[in-house]
């Protein structure tokens, strides 16, 4: 058996008016990311970092932010679709841990609904998904809260 590691990362710009999703999960907050898609952006890491596991390229090759179809488009599609290429090549997700950072909201509570909904796209239990929250200690454009960003390991084995 082999074991592959992929990274994600991925940062959002937040405005006012637009809907806070992260992790699949809307988050009640005045401000919201800029994006194509619903912004999501944890699952968007999420995604490169199975991506990059497969050796299969990066979200932008499989879903451009060009193309029309994925304008406003549920993130958790993109996983399910990346699961999918995972199952392709024969590998099986064994274990994600991602690092959430921002300012606000209080991102913790919302975890155990987050873990869910990624599992779910994934087809994986729960407690593959480990989540870890952080600020960025007021410094810098996410610590003013003016945008989210994830990182995240996934790791592969092959079957
Ligand atoms: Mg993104």
């Amino acid at each position: 058996m082999s074991t592959r590691c992929g990274i994600g990362y991925d940062l959002h710009r937040l405005e006012e008016g637009r809907k806070l999703i992260v992790g699949g999960i809307e988050l009640p907050f005045d401000k919201g990311p800029v994006g194509h898609s619903d912004g999501d952006v944890l699952a968007h890491a999420l995604c490169d970092a199975l991506l990059g596991a497969a050796g299969l390229g990066d979200i932008g090759t499989h879903f451009p932010d060009t193309d029309p179809k994925w304008k406003g488009a549920n993130s958790m599609l993109f996983l399910e679709h990346a699961r999918k290429l995972v199952d392709e090549k024969r590998l099986a997700i064994e274990h994600i841990d991602a690092v959430v950072i921002a300012e606000k909201p209080k991102l913790g509570p919302h975890f155990p609904k987050m873990r869910g909904a990624l599992a779910k796209a994934l087809s994986v239990g729960p407690e593959k998904i480990n989540l870890k929250a952080k600020t960025n200690e007021g410094v810098d454009a996410i610590g003013r809260g003016g945008a989210i960003a994830a990182y995240v390991i996934a790791t592969l084995t092959s079957r």
